[in-house]
């Protein structure tokens, strides 16, 4: 078992704020949230990141969407807008090397990205 900090919000040994969860993901409130709304759609099965195989094994990808617009739509971000994220390794940014989406939404956001 690697020792991972999203595992252990999975798995509810560490505290986080829960806006959504089913079979599949958890989408939780970002620590340090850079907008209105940041969230983390997090997988439940330890895949590392997008280039990970697992992602796309068993349906995987298309049930961890399937949560994304879900929660775009329940959370009225979709009129205006939303923009998902995925940093992939440690060059692009990604820190924690479990798989998650940002969902960033609630103020106009530049391009491209820093
Ligand atoms: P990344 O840098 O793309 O790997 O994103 C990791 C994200 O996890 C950052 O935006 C952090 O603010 C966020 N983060 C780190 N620890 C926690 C935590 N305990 N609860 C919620 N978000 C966290
Ligand atoms: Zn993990």
């Amino acid at each position: 078992m690697v020792d991972c900090l999203f595992c252990k919000i999975i798995n509810k040994e560490i505290p986080s704020q829960i806006v959504y969860e089913d079979d599949n993901l958890i989408v939780i409130k970002d620590i340090q949230p850079v907008a209105p709304t940041h969230l983390l759609a997090i997988p439940k099965q330890h895949v590392e990141n997008v280039a990970d195989p697992k992602f796309t094994e068993a349906g995987l990808a298309n049930l961890f969407f399937d949560g994304i617009q879900k929660v775009a739509k329940e959370l009225g971000l979709v009129e205006n807008g939303f923009r998902i994220v995925a940093n992939c390794g440690s060059e692009a940014g990604q820190t924690v090397f479990h798989l998650h989406f940002h969902i960033i939404s609630g103020r106009p956001l530049s391009w491209p990205p820093g």
